[in-house]
């Protein structure tokens, strides 16, 4: 599915106009690196139900079951590489049309794709790495992997005891209070605020598109399928988002 040149456009004449865009991904951006969104079919959550954070700290079980889908799902994001859609929103940060990415993605890829670590605001952690829950020190996934798969050991903090987690925020979990306080501020601050492949169903996270609209900003939606907040949007495009975003940032056709 392409967008129609109109479309791509007025994403052009929107660009244009801003001063301080805001960028939130979701997974949609990272399929066409290799690795699954949740929602569409065959994505992740076809295949694995989710543990979510009070059962990881209550069992032993679901702390194998946790590290058993985690390695099973690793190598799609280990060997992913950015694509088109992440190096045009590095891009427009690098033009300085785009004050911040706020991601709801854990795969790393806005980093990898060159976008400034203090530019890019993770709403739902990293998987790239692991980190203790009770002391926050951080851990390299492979010596994890390689204990895991050789006897489901289960990691445990060198330095506290603690339990070890990929850094990513799951269900049940606190949100990051620092990420969260940040993309309200950015949100309310943009002048136009571009969704990029996001289902726009988890919250609080999906509530940021709204916030800046509430805000005065221009809302965009780039995502293959109808959102929830289209009625809301001042442009909806429908299509893929490599390509899109390639064309309105780099005129490819
Ligand atoms: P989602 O799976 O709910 O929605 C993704 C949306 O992107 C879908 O509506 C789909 O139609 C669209 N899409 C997929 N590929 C596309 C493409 N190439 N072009 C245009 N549209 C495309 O994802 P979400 O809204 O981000 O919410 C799911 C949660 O899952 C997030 O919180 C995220 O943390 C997590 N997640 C992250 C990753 C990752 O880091 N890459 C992958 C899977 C899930």
């Amino acid at each position: 599915m392409t967008a129609d040149e109109t479309a791509i456009d007025r994403l052009i004449a929107l660009l244009d106009a801003s001063q301080r865009g805001v960028v939130f991904t979701g997974a949609g951006i990272s399929t066409e690196s290799g690795i699954p969104d949740f929602r569409s079919p065959g994505g992740i959550w076809a295949k694995y139900r989710p543990i979510d954070f009070q059962e990881f700290m209550a069992s032993e079980g679901a702390r194998r079951a946790y590290w058993r889908r985690k390695f099973a799902t690793h190598e799609a994001v280990a060997g992913a590489e950015p694509n088109r859609g992440h190096l045009a929103v590095t891009e427009l940060v690098r033009r300085g049309k785009v004050s911040a990415v706020i991601t709801q993605n854990i795969d790393g890829l806005h980093q990898a794709s060159g976008v400034p670590a203090d530019c890019i605001i993770e709403l739902h952690g990293n998987t790239t790495y692991a980190h203790c829950l009770n002391c926050g020190r951080e851990y390299d996934l492979e010596p994890i992997r390689e204990a895991f798969l050789a006897g489901e050991t289960l990691p445990l903090c060198g330095a506290c005891g603690g339990l070890v987690k990929t850094a990513t925020v799951s269900f049940g979990q606190a949100m990051p209070e620092a990420e969260m306080r940040r993309a309200r501020e950015e949100s309310v601050a943009c002048d136009l605020f571009l969704t990029i492949g996001s289902s726009l169903v988890v919250y609080p996270a999906a509530g940021f598109p709204a916030l800046a609209k509430e805000s005065g900003a221009v809302l965009v939606i780039v995502n293959r399928e109808p959102t929830g907040l289209d009625d809301l949007a001042d442009l909806v495009i429908n299509a893929e988002i490599g390509p899109t975003l390639d064309a309105a940032v780099n005129g490819s056709k």
